[in-house]
């Protein structure tokens, strides 16, 4: 039978904005020994901006934003509302077969033309000659016809919560904090340096952080994983306590996840972190 402190438990942590979905979720919170981390949204603020413009050849500065925020303005991924932003009153254009592949990027025909907008790997998987300009940030490359359009550098702040709850989870007994993006690296290692996680993996498709939470799990780690997209939904489900950011999450991660925070700060986790240990206390 389930103690009757764990539901306490679940009310005060619930009183506190982080919603248990279980008392045995309680106590697993107790053994959680390693953190993973989703970057974008959970870490950072998740909210983009555009922060420099790099077309490949004088003259193509117009043709570059407009192509890339006709794109991007049909996408849901904050990088793209910082493009779409960026420029009012672009014409509404011709689009067929827009298609978003997740980790690399957008395509579609504008007009008969064939226009992309993503990252590295969509330009190489598309055979385009590309420049990455020297700011850290991450780049949205656009190329129409084959034609290297230049790139649009967006970026991302850390939440100011973030560098002090990792520290107090550490403080707390976790053993490791590990950053999980799909972003480049070198934007990943600033940010990862930044708030202080042991370590970071970028550059990583949706299956691939299924495949680095699984092999933490059968390595005999206990593993929580904190995300918010759509994406990360497969990995909430996995991870032995699956904790969902429920304010700006996804449906798809709220549903898959054990925990919801429902202010999406990592400070929640610590809060909850200190209910989980009082519950024990109370129990044994
Ligand atoms: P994260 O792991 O940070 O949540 P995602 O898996 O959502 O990142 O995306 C990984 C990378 O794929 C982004 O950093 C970006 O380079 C590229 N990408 C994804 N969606 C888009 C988009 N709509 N436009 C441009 N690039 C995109
Ligand atoms: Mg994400």
């Amino acid at each position: 039978s389930i103690p009757l402190s764990f539901f306490g438990g679940i009310g005060a942590a619930s009183k506190q904005g982080v919603l248990i979905k279980g008392s045995n979720y309680l106590e697993r919170l107790n053994e959680v020994d390693t953190f993973v981390m989703d970057k974008t949204g959970t870490i950072t603020k998740g909210s983009f901006e555009v922060i420099g413009i790099f077309p490949d050849k004088k003259g193509l500065e117009e043709d570059l934003i407009s192509y890339g925020v006709q794109l991007e303005r049909h996408s849901n991924h904050p990088i793209a509302k910082a493009i779409a932003n960026y420029k009012k009153g672009v014409a509404e254009v011709e689009m067929t077969g827009f298609t978003e592949k997740a980790g690399y990027g957008l395509s579609a025909l504008i007009e008969g033309k064939k226009v992309i907008a993503g990252n590295e790997r969509l330009m190489e998987e598309e055979k385009i000659v590309y420049k990455v300009p020297k700011v850290v940030g991450t780049s949205v490359h656009v190329a129409v016809d084959g034609e290297y359009l230049g790139c649009i550098i967006v970026a991302d702040v850390v939440k100011e919560e973030s560098k002090a709850a990792i520290k107090r989870l550490k403080e707390k007994g976790i053993k490791k904090v590990i950053m999980l993006t799909g972003d480049k690296k070198e934007v990943a290692d600033y940010i990862g340096k930044e708030v202080g996680v042991d370590q970071v993996y970028a550059g990583l498709l949706p299956q691939d952080k299924v495949t680095k939470v699984q092999e933490l799990i059968d390595k005999g780690e206990k593993v929580a994983f904190v995300g918010d997209g759509i994406n990360d939904a497969p990995v909430l489900a996995l991870a032995d306590l699956g904790i969902a950011m429920g304010g700006i999450g996804s449906d798809a991660a709220v549903e898959a996840s054990d925990i919801v925070l429902m202010q999406d700060n990592l400070m929640q986790v610590v809060k909850g972190m200190d209910i989980a240990k009082q519950t024990e206390r109370i129990v044994k």
